[in-house]
């Protein structure tokens, strides 16, 4: 009997291999279609001043609206893009676009700081420097209103010729943010040879620092090494108005969740900006 129920699982567990498998097949034919066809499109997730409830900036999030699924999660289709060798170009597609819509919004609103998500394939071969450079050129935007979000895992191979190459994007002039930090193996070391201007502390802290005081003390001592570093800290994942309160309390520098705003459509981002004062107005008298 036990033998059966082994074999029937056994048997269910690679008829579903065999489904994912076939999925996966699936999706890379399908986008190297939806290249041509321009499925991608850019998103966007304000970040907040936590001392003005202002907005500083918002994140670039790439989706793939997909004709038959829609909208597929990056988590999803980004390694599948890295495979086929066509990641470097969409994110390059995606400095682009953000550099020229930010030189629009900040032209009309002034400072405000956009931020692009970095492969490890894209910073250790596919032409980074050249491609940020081509980006803030075509679109004339200050290199200081842009920043490129890179994680750890970037520092832990050839940190040597890692560090000379983030010291040579500094000197282009844009930020620099170490994202999810504490998600991995992140060690504090890192921050020794990364020149970070930002630390975007991972959601899955920001989920226990209401309820778990171990958690918040770490998340607090991170705030205070980040700032004896010169480093600004954005808390990732702010879903709710006590995370908030914290996080106010702690020094933490900018938010960036739910509780604010998802990640929208440009046109939705353009319209939450030019209605920025009412909303955060009604921000504050919920926290207050
Ligand atoms: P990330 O860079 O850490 O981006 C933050 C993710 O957290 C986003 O997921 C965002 O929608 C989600 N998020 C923000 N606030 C909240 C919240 O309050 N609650 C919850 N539950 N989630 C929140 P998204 O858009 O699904 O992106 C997932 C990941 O895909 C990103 O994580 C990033 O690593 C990657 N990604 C997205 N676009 C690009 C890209 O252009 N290039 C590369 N290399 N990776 C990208
Ligand atoms: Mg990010
Ligand atoms: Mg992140
Ligand atoms: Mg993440």
């Amino acid at each position: 009997k036990a033998k059966e129920t082994g074999r029937n699982q056994y048997h269910f567990f690679t008829q579903e291999l065999n489904k994912q498998a076939r999925l996966k097949l699936e999706l890379e034919r399908n986008l190297r279609r939806a290249l041509i066809n321009r499925e991608f499109e850019i998103h966007l997730q304000p970040q907040i001043f936590s001392k003005t409830n202002s907005i500083a900036g918002a994140e670039a999030l790439l989706r793939w609206n997909h004709p038959k699924y829609g909208f597929i999660s990056p988590e999803i289709f980004i390694p599948l893009l890295d495979e086929l060798g066509l990641l470097v170009g969409v994110e390059a597609w995606v400095l682009n676009s953000v550099c020229s819509l930010a030189k629009k919004l900040t032209d009309q609103y002034g400072r405000l700081r956009f931020s692009v998500n970095i492969s490890g394939s894209h910073f250790k071969t596919g032409n980074l420097k050249e491609n940020i450079y081509l980006a803030l050129q075509a679109s004339s935007l200050e290199a200081n209103f842009l920043e490129v979000e890179l994680t750890e895992d970037i520092m832990i191979e050839h940190v040597e010729h890692n560090s000379e190459m983030l010291k040579e994007l500094k000197d282009i002039g844009v930020s620099i943010a170490l994202d999810d930090f504490g998600k991995g193996y992140s060690s504090l070391s890192y921050l020794k040879n990364f020149p970070a201007d930002i630390l975007k502390i991972d959601k899955a802290f920001i989920d226990q620092l209401v309820n778990d005081q171990r958690n918040s003390a770490i998340v607090e001592a991170m705030i205070d090494l980040s700032h004896k570093l010169g480093i600004k800290v954005v808390a990732e994942g702010v879903e709710v108005a006590s995370q908030l309160k914290h996080l106010k309390t702690i020094g933490c520098d900018y938010i960036q969740g739910y509780y604010f705003a998802k990640p929208m459509p440009i046109g939705d981002f353009e319209n939450f900006l030019s209605h920025s004062d009412k909303l955060l107005r009604v921000i504050n008298n919920e926290l207050n």
